[in-house]
């Protein structure tokens, strides 16, 4: 009887031991899941005669986007809502899990901290460009594509006489753009832009978009600005030397896109996730560093149609290790649209498709997740965005996957998770991720 007894509790010991180590090994798996989500910018698109009725998604050679479908689980997505075409800066706040109504803020923060200045709560940032005007009228707004970082430091100490209160940054970026932000009391995001968008027309007064007090007197201080940058170009020697060559002067810069920051958390403050970012778009890598992620550059990867998705593949197998979750963005297909080539949109896609094949080959699918979708519907017809569902599809260890074996905007529209909202997306994530909580008890 006792051996008898001995032995039962030896066995029960053993039993407890296997049952932990079990555990143990359950647990941890639960712990290391991982999603990388790839967002093919305007990558979705409407039927198109040129490509004979099929969309450039249809036409593409996807076998590595299919082979994404076919395994997991796809469904269409409202970036925003059915109908509602959103622009890159809303459409990322969404897939990134966060309310685009309620969040956003306008574009200038995005675009700025995506380019290294950091805009805080409470400052204006604004897009804008070099441009040359003539007697209030613009002749060139990209001033002949000039580079304007050659005024970075003629510019890095810009006040305003009227308004010594408030700080001013203006920071050039790329060719002729550059980023401007107020620091100060009582600003307002609600300002229209100075910036007419085209050539030979006047340049614009900014004016309140609102009724508030900040709003007037943000438009305001932005007019008094132009003015004093308009006369501060038109002083610089580099001018000078330009119109005695006959090139387009940079004497006035033209503003747009005033933004705050958006009314976001990080996401390790929402869900404890610790993300990576792979783009090389400003505004996405605005949208990120805000959400908290960490943002890399992948060698070749140029934010445009020339730009290296196995480069963009490698470095996100590269930072993975680090991260619960990689945002993985490509801007081309967007680019393609907009300039309407579909052709070009589908070798794009192509690549893409090559981008997401060196992923399967190199990720560990037996604890991660891949998703893939798009910002939203840009028309190679309209050249713009369009308010069309995207596809998504998202595979990975332990996704109901459903009867679609094709990745484009039709087949998916068949698939299981059926037609969800953009802000839907990051939640189903985190789901597969264990990150998500419980609601009720
Ligand atoms: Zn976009
Ligand atoms: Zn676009």
């Amino acid at each position: 009887m006792q051996k008898f007894v001995d032995a039962r509790n030896c066995d029960f010991e053993r039993l407890s031991l296997i049952t932990l180590i079990l555990k143990s090994i359950r647990f941890r798996r639960i712990e290391i899941m991982k999603a990388i989500l790839v967002v093919g910018d305007g990558m979705s698109d409407r039927p198109l005669k040129e490509l004979d009725g099929k969309t450039p998604l249809e036409i593409a050679e996807t076998p590595n986007l299919d082979k994404v479908a076919r395994a997991g689980v796809c469904g269409i997505m409202d970036i925003i809502s059915p109908g509602i075409p959103p622009g890159s800066d809303i459409a990322n706040i969404a897939l990134l899990g966060y309310d685009p109504i309620k969040s956003y803020r306008g574009r200038g923060a995005l675009e700025a901290f995506g380019a290294n200045i950091p805009v805080n709560e409470g400052d204006v940032a604004f897009r804008g460009n070099f441009a040359y005007i003539e007697e209030g009228i613009v002749i060139d707004r990209r001033a002949g594509r000039i580079d304007g970082t050659i005024f970075k430091d003629y510019l890095s100490e810009v006040h305003l006489p009227s308004h010594p209160e408030i700080s001013v940054t203006v920071m050039p970026t790329l060719e002729h753009r550059l980023v401007v932000v107020l620091r100060g009391r009582g600003l307002s995001w609600k300002v229209s832009d100075t910036d007419p968008h085209k050539d030979k027309v006047k340049v614009l007064k900014s004016t309140p978009l609102d009724s508030s007090e900040e709003a007037e007197r943000t438009a305001f201080i932005v007019n008094k600005l132009s003015e004093e940058l308009a006369d501060l170009m038109e002083k610089h020697p580099v001018n000078r030397e330009r119109a005695g060559r006959g090139l387009p002067r940079a004497n006035g810069i033209l503003l747009r896109g005033a933004g705050e920051p958006p009314a976001i958390k990080s996401m390790r403050e929402l869900f404890s996730i610790k993300g990576g970012c792979v783009s090389a778009t400003p505004t996405v890598r605005g949208v990120c560093r805000y959400a908290g992620f960490d943002v890399y550059d992948a060698p070749g990867g140029t934010g445009s149609i020339n730009t290296d998705t196995i480069s963009k593949a490698k470095t996100v197998e590269q930072i993975l290790p680090d991260y619960d979750l990689v945002y993985l963005h490509v801007k081309g297909t967007d680019n393609a649209s907009h300039d309407g080539n579909p052709r070009l949109k589908v070798k794009i896609i192509e690549n893409i498709d090559k981008m997401i094949g060196h992923l399967l080959d190199h990720i560990d699918l037996d604890e991660t997740y891949l998703a893939v979708t798009a910002d939203h519907t840009t028309s190679c017809t309209a050249k713009d965005h369009r308010g069309d569902p995207v596809p998504v599809a998202i595979c990975g260890p332990e996704v109901r996957s459903d009867s679609v074996a094709l990745f484009s905007e039709r087949s998916c529209a068949a698939g299981g998770l059926g037609r969800i909202k953009g802000m839907d997306l990051m939640p189903i994530l985190l789901d597969f991720l264990n990150k998500t909580k419980l609601i009720g008890s």
